[in-house]
């Protein structure tokens, strides 16, 4: 049996600019591209047609089609990444094992004990930066301690942004197939088809172009739709990246606003469960479940609220305004904790990735990092005057015959708000 090279691929779903492919596929021996789908991810999801698994299991098959016209083809596995290994280096000779970085809590602890368990066979697990354009410690303030507010954090990234490099791969390198034809079905993993359908991302200049004069207006749908595709790596960072430096630089600062949370994440792993700021553990919410329903179901009688959360209950998505807005409206409105809405969009949300979602639901409670200051309190009356005033955007979601009542008087629940988080801060 000739020695091959693993390729792992993980949250970097393609074949172009691909940096740990890059190197794997120029280490001078042959390439066995593998993906697992990992059971200990897969068992949380409650849903089993859950679109982000139908999202990956067609962003494979694309990549096993095209392998094929390289001679070769996907390996994909179906357990706990160690049940995977011990059937791969069992398959294959295998030299060393390529992957790119992933900086999420969970993740970090896979990839250790991947490593011990490689390094006991005597193979090397080698991990290259790819999601992100800088990580873990590439970005510091002068003192070498992370940034944990936006702006310096932004600035310095731009002054370190220098020429990127883009990699093409040698797809030559890969080692000739011998599985079966199709990879594995949604089915034999426990999950159904969804309505999904996968298109190779691209950036879309028109979009780009003028994403700062009309991102904030959600029935113009004028935002790239990238956050999956970003998520699952179907797109290069790089590539995103390079456009925006060149062509739109608010669009930029939303890609270094999901580096700063990654960061964020890495440097501050307790952010998973706590409050940046741990004075706002104080807080104390209502958490009222009803009143948690309707927020989910989109029944508050607060008709921006209601469409927010029915386009994400039915697409997967929803516009960021609306976001910060349905965010808002859950931890300041009807006080409940933000890890109650975190936890929802999770579920939900096609582009859920941690980092952004904690970061993000942190932000609108006002705990977080680089939060809002706890009294900004949206009005959402006022913001669909200004983002949504013919109501486009809100009758689009909202059924003709929509008649909710407010769950709560809008002046009411702001006060109740300033009063519980004064207390809270005070303590
Ligand atoms: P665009 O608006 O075109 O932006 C391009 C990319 O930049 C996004 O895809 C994303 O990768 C990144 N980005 C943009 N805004 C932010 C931001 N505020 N923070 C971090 N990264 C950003 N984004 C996620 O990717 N995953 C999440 O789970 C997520 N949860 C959120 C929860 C709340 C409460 C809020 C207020 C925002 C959340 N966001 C999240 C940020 C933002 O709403 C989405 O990234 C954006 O709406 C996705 O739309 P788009 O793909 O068209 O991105």
């Amino acid at each position: 049996m000739d020695k091959v090279n693993i390729f792992w691929f993980r949250r970097d779903l393609r074949l172009e600019d691909n940096t740990g492919l890059h190197h794997a596929l120029n280490s001078g021996i042959k390439v066995i591209p593998v993906f697992i789908f990992d059971t200990e991810i897969l068992d949380q999801l409650q849903d089993k047609s859950d679109r982000r698994v139908d999202y990956i299991h067609q962003a494979l098959q694309q990549i096993h089609k095209e392998l094929k016209n390289h001679n070769s083809g996907l390996y994909v596995y179906h357990g706990t990444p160690i049940e995977a290994f011990k059937k791969i280096i069992r398959d294959f000779k295998v030299d060393r094992v390529f992957c790119n970085k992933d900086y999420e809590p969970q993740a970090i602890k896979r990839d250790r004990q991947i490593a011990d368990f490689l390094q006991e066979h005597h193979i090397q697990l080698q991990d290259f930066k790819d999601q992100v354009i800088f990580e873990k410690n590439d970005i510091l303030k002068n003192d070498l301690s992370p940034y944990t507010v936006f702006t310096p954090y932004s600035k310095k990234w731009k002054e370190n942004l220098k020429n990127i490099e883009t990699f093409t791969l040698n797809k030559s390198h890969f080692a000739s197939y011998k599985g079966s034809t199709e990879i594995i079905s949604l089915n034999e993993i426990g999950f159904e088809k969804t309505d999904l359908h996968y298109i190779k991302p691209e950036l879309n200049s028109q979009v780009i172009e003028s994403y700062g004069k009309y991102r904030d207006f959600p029935a113009m749908d004028h935002t790239t739709r990238l956050g999956i595709a970003l998520r699952f790596g179907t797109i290069s960072v790089r590539k995103c990246v390079q456009y925006a430096a060149k062509h739109n630089e608010v669009w930029l600062n939303e890609l270094i606003w999901r580096e700063f949370f990654m960061q964020i994440l890495y440097h501050f792993p307790m952010v998973v469960h706590q409050c940046f700021k741990t004075k706002y553990e104080n807080i104390a919410w209502r958490n009222n479940e009803e009143e948690f329903k309707a927020w989910c179901e989109g029944r508050t009688g607060y008709p921006i609220v209601d469409a927010g959360m029915r386009q994400l209950n039915e697409t997967g998505f929803m516009h960021n305004r609306v976001r910060m807005i349905t965010a808002s409206f859950l931890t300041k409105h009807l006080l409940i904790d933000w890890r109650w809405g975190e936890a929802y969009f999770a579920e939900k949300l096609l582009d859920y990735d941690l980092a952004a979602n904690n970061g993000n639901w942190q932000w609108a409670a006002g705990c977080g990092c680089d939060a809002a200051p706890y009294f900004r309190i949206f009005n959402p009356y006022e913001q669909t005057k200004k983002f949504d005033k013919d109501a486009q955007y809100i009758r689009k979601w909202l059924l003709e015959d929509y008649t909710e009542d407010p769950i709560v008087e809008h002046s009411k629940a702001r006060e109740r708000a300033l009063i519980t988080y004064k207390e809270a801060l005070a303590e």
